[in-house]
Order: structure tokens, then C-alpha cells, then sequence
């Protein structure tokens, strides 16, 4: 316990502080127990082509399904990442996806699908990742083409040479890459057209902007407008309404993902989608 500074308030400090790091270590706690015993699942958001209204691919997400409770990662995530846990969590998302992407499409062939896969910062950082992902695809005979990485700005930002290096290196595995989030980190544009992204998934933010303000139309224009100078295709995160559908596709948005079209969903729900060929009824933009 600090005592040179003295009072009341630190003391308050102290003990609140205290409480955080406790429950922080319950937590972590709770999760390597949960690792151990298997209480994560997936569940896989649909992505939508604009166009066509085709499902194109899912969006794996992490659910934690403790005892009665489903914890969602805000919860867990970033305590996750500073204990390191999120790289046994990260891979076994990563097994797990292609695991399951694999059986749906032995069972429904389907032109197009891929998996999308949130890579941590701290899984991004490992001086092996490459190699670890080898492993994963070559384990569970996945076809990498039908797998997207998807990883932030900032994850790319700490140190940028490296970055380019490993991103060739796993789209040299034929694996597909997105930068997640894109607008809200510090994006630098002189290397955006290094990186070997094929996709930029515009933050949900701008989106949710797009009938509100002007400004937020303008910066879903840009990004678009970007990722055609740079030969990318663009995904348009929480799609919630009609009006956002019909304004990204004036804006020839490629794709979308959102609770218009789904939630995050079970894996089974997804096969049903592929089983009924299912195709999302769009209007043409207004
Ligand atoms: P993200 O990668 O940007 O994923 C999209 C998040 O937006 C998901 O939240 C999804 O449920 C939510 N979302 C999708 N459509 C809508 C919508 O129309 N409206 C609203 N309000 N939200 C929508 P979720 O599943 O809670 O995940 C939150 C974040 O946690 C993810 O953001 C990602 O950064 C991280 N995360 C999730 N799964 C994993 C994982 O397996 N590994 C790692 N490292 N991070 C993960
Ligand atoms: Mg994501
Ligand atoms: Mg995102
Ligand atoms: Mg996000």
C-alpha cells in the first residue's frame, strides 16, 4: 500500500485499483480454465454482395459460453491480449474456422465463400506466425483461398517494413487479406498500397454515420473511391438498415455485413443458408 502519499483519495485510488487487478486475474483465470475445458464457440456473420445479393462468405467471431452466459469479446478480448492467452484463443479460432468452412463446402459445393479470421495484434507479433499457419491449413486440408485474415491498421503501424514481409509471406500461401476497421486507426495512405490487402472493410462507425451526417457519406465515398485507385474491394461493416444498403450501393460499395442481412449466427444456421441457396432479396438503389 502507498503511504508517502497520504489521504483519503489515494487511498481510494489504491483500493479501486486493487479491484480491477483482482478481477483481472479472476478473469484471466476464467479463461485459461475455459481453454482448458473447450467453452469457446464460433458463430459466423454472413457477407453480402451488393450486387448480386449472394452470400459471398462469413465473419468468424468468438463467443465465450460460460456456465448459462455467452460472453461476447469485448468481454475477454483484451484481457486476453494482455495476458497472451488470445494466441492459443486466436489459433484455435483459426483451426476451428477452417475446420468448419471445410465441412460445409464438402457438403454444399458453392462457387464463392470464404472464411474471415480477426487476427490479434499480439498472434501478428509472433516471429513464427507464418509457419503456424502452414501448420493449421495443412492439418485441417483446407484450400487457403477460401481463408481471409483480417487485421487493423495499427496492427501494421508498429513496425511497417515487417508487416509488408509477413503479409507477402501469407499471400504468397494464397491465404486472402483485409484491413479490419479501416478509418478509425492511424492509417498510413503512403503504405496502404504496399500491403498485399485485397480488401478494406470499412468501420462501422462511417456506416452508421451514412444517413445521419454528410460527413460520414463523404468518408464512405473516399474510402471507396481509395480502395478503386488501389485495386481493392471494399466491405461495409454494420449494415443495419435498408437505407444503408441502397446508399452503399449507390456508392458501388462491393459488400456489406450487417445485422440488416444477419447477426452472428451458429454454424449450422449458415449451413442452412448454403443448403437452401440462399440469396438475400436486394432492390435496386433508390
Ligand atoms: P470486428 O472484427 O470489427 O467484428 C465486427 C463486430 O461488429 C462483431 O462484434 C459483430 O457482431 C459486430 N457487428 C456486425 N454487424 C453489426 C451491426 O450491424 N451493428 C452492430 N452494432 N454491430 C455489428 P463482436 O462479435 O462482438 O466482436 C467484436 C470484436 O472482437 C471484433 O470486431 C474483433 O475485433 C474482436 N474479435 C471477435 N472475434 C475474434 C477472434 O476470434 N479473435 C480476435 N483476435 N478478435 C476477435
Ligand atoms: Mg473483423
Ligand atoms: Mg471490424
Ligand atoms: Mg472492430
Amino acid at each position: 500500500r502507498a503511504k508517502s502519499l497520504g489521504g483519503k483519495r489515494s487511498e481510494f485510488f489504491d483500493q479501486s485499483m486493487h479491484t480491477l487487478a483482482i478481477n483481472r486475474l479472476l478473469i484471466e483465470n476464467d479463461l485459461r480454465l475455459g481453454i482448458l475445458q473447450q467453452q469457446f464457440i464460433l458463430h459466423y456473420q454472413p457477407i453480402v454482395c451488393l450486387a448480386s445479393g449472394q452470400l459471398v462468405g462469413v465473419e468468424a467471431l468468438i463467443r465465450w459460453q460460460k456456465a448459462e452466459k455467452l460472453v461476447f469479446p469485448n468481454d475477454f478480448i483484451p484481457i486476453a491480449e494482455e495476458s497472451g492467452l488470445i494466441i492459443s484463443l486466436d489459433l484455435w479460432v483459426m483451426a476451428e474456422a477452417c475446420r468448419t468452412v471445410k465441412r460445409w463446402l464438402a457438403t454444399h459445393p458453392v462457387s464463392t465463400m470464404t472464411v474471415s479470421i480477426n487476427l490479434s495484434a499480439r498472434l501478428f507479433a509472433l516471429e513464427n506466425l507464418a509457419s503456424h499457419i502452414q501448420h493449421i491449413l495443412a492439418e485441417t486440408g483446407i484450400n487457403p483461398q477460401l481463408v481471409r485474415l483480417e487485421i487493423t491498421e495499427s496492427m501494421t503501424m508498429q513496425d511497417t517494413e515487417r508487416a509488408i514481409h509477413v503479409l507477402k509471406a501469407l499471400k504468397t500461401m494464397g491465404l486472402n487479406l483485409s484491413i479490419d476497421d479501416f478509418g478509425t486507426g492511424y492509417s498510413s495512405l503512403s503504405y496502404l498500397h504496399r500491403f498485399p490487402a485485397d480488401t478494406l472493410k470499412i468501420d462501422r462507425s462511417f456506416v452508421l454515420g451514412l444517413n445521419e451526417s454528410h460527413e460520414s457519406q463523404q468518408i464512405v465515398a473516399s474510402i471507396i473511391s481509395l480502395a478503386r485507385n488501389l485495386n481493392m474491394k471494399v466491405i461495409a461493416e454494420g449494415t443495419e438498415t435498408l437505407a444503408h444498403v441502397q446508399q452503399l450501393q449507390q456508392l458501388q460499395c462491393d459488400f456489406a455485413q450487417g445485422y440488416y442481412f444477419s447477426k452472428p449466427v451458429p454454424a449450422q444456421a449458415i449451413e442452412h443458408l448454403l443448403s437452401s441457396q440462399h440469396t438475400y432479396h436486394l432492390i435496386s438503389p433508390v
